[in-house]
């Protein structure tokens, strides 16, 4: 599949660093399993692993903290 971003890559199996923002809290994730844009970067993540990104992102919210840097578990 070629990406909707720049119309010209193609998407190979990675990792990369998702970051979210909750009400006070900058939530980075770091290693999560995605399909990279070989071209331009872009990636997509499978509806479980964004699941389970935002959950995480949830867990961190819920304790105030400003900044939290996680790995990301399957
Ligand atoms: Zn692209």
């Amino acid at each position: 599949m070629n990406c909707t971003i720049c119309k010209t890559g193609s998407f190979d199996d990675g990792h990369t660093t998702v970051t979210l923002e909750r009400a006070n809290t900058i939530v980075i994730v770091r290693d999560v399993p995605a399909r990279l844009c070989d071209n331009c970067g872009e990636y997509y993540l499978a509806e479980p692993v964004a699941q389970r990104v935002y959950t995480q992102a949830d867990e961190a919210a819920a304790r105030h903290v400003q900044v939290e840097i996680l790995q990301y578990v399957a």
